[in-house]
C-alpha cells in the first residue's frame, strides 16, 4: 500500500477531468519540512508558528525567528509557505506573557486580538517574516480575524516595519501576498467584504466548525456537533469560495476537513484551490483526486448542500463514491 502511494509523490494533483489543485503541507516544528516534501506537498499551507514561542521561558528573539522562516523558505526553493503570525490563547498558553485568567479562553483574547495588544510582540514576529521574504516564496497569513478593522491594522503594521526595514537597506521581497484565516463565522459569512482586503482566504475548519456549531473543539462530550459535513459548514464553505473568486483570489482550507477523503471530493467540487493537511494525508488525498471527476462533483457538491444533515452528506458522498478507491 505504502509503495502504490509512492507513486503520486512527484506528480502534479488533477481531478480525472483535468482541473488542478494545490496540496499543500501543515508544519509546526521546522523537521516537519522535511517530511512535507518527502510526502509530495506542494507548498506549505499552515506553519503554525506558536510552536517557535512555546516551551521556552521567554518570546523568541526577531534572529531567532528570521533563521526559523529562512530555513523553511530557502528548504521549500520558491514554493509557496504561507507563515501564519502568532496564534496563541484558546489552548495554547505562553506562561511568560503573563496573562490574566479567561472563563472563556476560545472567546477571549487569541491568536490576532492579542497581537494587536502587544505590538511589541508582533512587531518583532512581522520584521523577522519580512527579513525572511527575501528568501523564497513567502506568503504571511492573519489568524482569527472577526472584523476589517483588525485586519486594517495588522496590514497598517506590517506596512509599517517594512517601510522601516527597506529604508534601513535590509533587503525585503517586493511583493509578499498577505491573506486571513476564515475561522471566525463573522469573518465566512461577511467574506464578500473581506475579500477585497486580502491576497488569499484559508479556511480554519477546526475553530470555524467550532465557533459555527458553538461547540468547543477540546471537549469531549459535545465532538459528536464536530460535523465538517454539516450543511451550514459547506453552505459558509462555499460563500466564502465565491466570494474569493468574485474577486480573483484563491482560497484554502488548513483545517483537519482538507485531509478528509470523504470531505475532498465536496470542497473539490466547490472549487477550492488548495487543500492543506498533516504531510501523511497528502498523497491519498492526491490518490483520491485523480479519481474525481471535478465536473461531476460541481453538481455534486451542490446537492449536498440541499440535504439535511452531516449523515446524509456522508451518506451522498459514500453512495457517489462506490467503485473508487
Ligand atoms: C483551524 O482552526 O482550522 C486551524 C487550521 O488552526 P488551528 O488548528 O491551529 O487553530
Ligand atoms: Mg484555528
Amino acid at each position: 500500500r505504502k509503495a502504490e502511494l509512492r507513486q503520486w509523490v512527484s506528480r502534479p494533483t488533477l481531478s480525472s477531468d483535468g482541473h488542478r489543485v494545490e496540496l499543500a503541507a501543515n508544519i509546526g516544528k521546522l523537521e516537519d519540512v522535511q517530511k512535507a516534501l518527502d510526502n509530495g506537498a506542494e507548498a506549505i499551507g499552515l506553519f503554525r508558528t506558536e510552536f517557535l514561542y512555546m516551551g521556552r521561558s521567554e518570546l523568541p528573539t526577531e534572529d531567532e525567528q528570521f533563521a526559523s522562516y529562512k530555513y523553511v523558505l530557502e528548504k521549500m526553493e520558491g514554493k509557496p509557505v504561507v507563515i501564519r503570525t502568532l496564534d496563541i490563547g484558546g489552548d495554547k498558553e505562553l506562561p511568560y506573557l503573563d496573562l490574566p485568567k479567561e472563563s472563556n479562553p476560545f472567546l477571549g483574547q487569541r491568536a490576532l486580538r492579542l497581537c494587536l495588544e502587544r505590538p511589541d510582540v508582533f512587531r518583532t514576529q512581522l520584521r523577522a517574516l519580512l527579513r525572511a521574504s527575501a528568501y523564497g516564496n513567502l506568503k504571511i497569513m492573519f489568524p482569527m480575524v472577526a472584523v476589517v478593522e483588525e485586519l486594517e491594522e495588522a496590514k497598517r503594521m506590517l506596512e509599517d516595519e517594512k517601510r522601516q526595514l527597506v529604508a534601513s537597506g535590509a533587503p525585503v521581497a517586493d511583493t509578499i501576498e498577505v491573506g486571513m484565516m476564515i475561522e471566525v463565522p463573522s469573518a465566512a459569512i461577511a467574506a464578500d467584504i473581506f475579500a477585497r482586503e486580502v491576497d488569499f482566504f484559508s479556511i480554519g475548519t477546526n475553530d470555524l466548525i467550532q465557533y459555527t456549531m458553538a461547540a468547543d473543539r477540546m471537549n469531549e462530550t459535545v465532538s459528536y456537533l464536530y460535523q465538517p459535513s454539516h450543511p451550514s459548514i459547506l453552505r459558509l464553505i462555499r460563500h466564502v469560495i465565491d466570494s474569493a473568486r468574485e474577486q480573483g483570489k484563491w482560497v484554502g482550507v488548513c483545517g483537519e476537513m482538507a485531509g478528509d477523503l470523504t470531505a475532498i471530493p465536496l470542497l473539490l467540487g466547490l472549487g477550492l484551490h488548495e487543500f492543506s493537511m498533516s504531510a501523511g494525508s497528502i498523497l491519498p488525498a492526491r490518490e483520491r483526486i485523480a479519481a474525481l471527476s471535478h465536473a461531476e462533483w460541481k453538481t455534486g457538491a451542490q446537492q449536498a448542500l440541499k440535504l439535511r444533515s452531516h449523515q446524509d452528506v456522508q451518506a451522498f458522498v459514500q453512495d457517489q463514491l462506490k467503485g473508487e478507491p
